[in-house]
Protein backbone atom coordinates (compact mmCIF):
# COMPACT_ATOMS: atom_id res chain seq x y z
CA UNK A 1 0.00 0.00 0.00
CA UNK A 2 2.80 1.94 -0.59
CA UNK A 3 2.55 4.82 -3.40
CA UNK A 4 5.13 4.43 -5.90
CA UNK A 5 6.70 6.86 -8.37
CA UNK A 6 5.78 4.92 -10.97
CA UNK A 7 2.47 2.96 -11.83
CA UNK A 8 3.13 -0.60 -11.86
CA UNK A 9 -0.84 -1.61 -13.12
CA UNK A 10 0.68 -2.69 -15.97
CA UNK A 11 1.95 -0.44 -18.18
CA UNK A 12 0.30 0.12 -20.94
CA UNK A 13 1.98 1.69 -24.33
CA UNK A 14 -0.41 4.03 -26.01
CA UNK A 15 0.53 6.49 -27.95
CA UNK A 16 -1.10 9.45 -25.84
CA UNK A 17 0.57 12.10 -25.55
CA UNK A 18 1.56 13.67 -22.00
CA UNK A 19 2.30 17.01 -20.64
CA UNK A 20 3.13 18.19 -17.36
CA UNK A 21 0.98 19.94 -15.14
CA UNK A 22 1.38 23.50 -14.40
CA UNK A 23 0.14 23.36 -10.89
CA UNK A 24 0.91 20.44 -9.24
CA UNK A 25 3.84 19.38 -11.62
CA UNK A 26 2.45 16.01 -12.13
CA UNK A 27 3.02 14.46 -15.98
CA UNK A 28 -0.65 13.84 -17.36
CA UNK A 29 -1.45 11.80 -20.24
CA UNK A 30 -4.08 12.70 -22.78
CA UNK A 31 -7.55 12.21 -22.24
CA UNK A 32 -10.48 11.88 -24.57
CA UNK A 33 -12.27 15.30 -23.03
CA UNK A 34 -8.90 17.45 -24.50
CA UNK A 35 -9.14 15.99 -27.66
CA UNK A 36 -10.63 19.37 -28.88
CA UNK A 37 -8.22 21.19 -26.85
CA UNK A 38 -5.28 19.71 -26.14
CA UNK A 39 -2.72 22.40 -27.29
CA UNK A 40 -4.36 24.47 -24.87
CA UNK A 41 -4.65 22.28 -21.76
CA UNK A 42 -1.83 23.18 -19.33
CA UNK A 43 -3.78 21.26 -16.16
CA UNK A 44 -4.32 17.79 -15.53
CA UNK A 45 -7.79 18.67 -13.43
CA UNK A 46 -10.27 21.55 -12.86
CA UNK A 47 -9.21 22.10 -9.90
CA UNK A 48 -5.56 22.55 -10.76
CA UNK A 49 -7.24 24.61 -13.35
CA UNK A 50 -8.60 26.96 -11.15
CA UNK A 51 -5.30 27.16 -8.71
CA UNK A 52 -6.95 25.27 -6.13
CA UNK A 53 -3.80 23.84 -4.40
CA UNK A 54 -4.09 20.28 -2.92
CA UNK A 55 -2.52 21.01 0.27
CA UNK A 56 -4.37 21.16 3.75
ZN1 LIG B 1 -2.47 19.17 -11.67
Amino acid sequence: MTPGRTSMNGVKKQNLPAKICLQCRRPFTWRKKWARDWENVRYCSDACRRGIRDCP
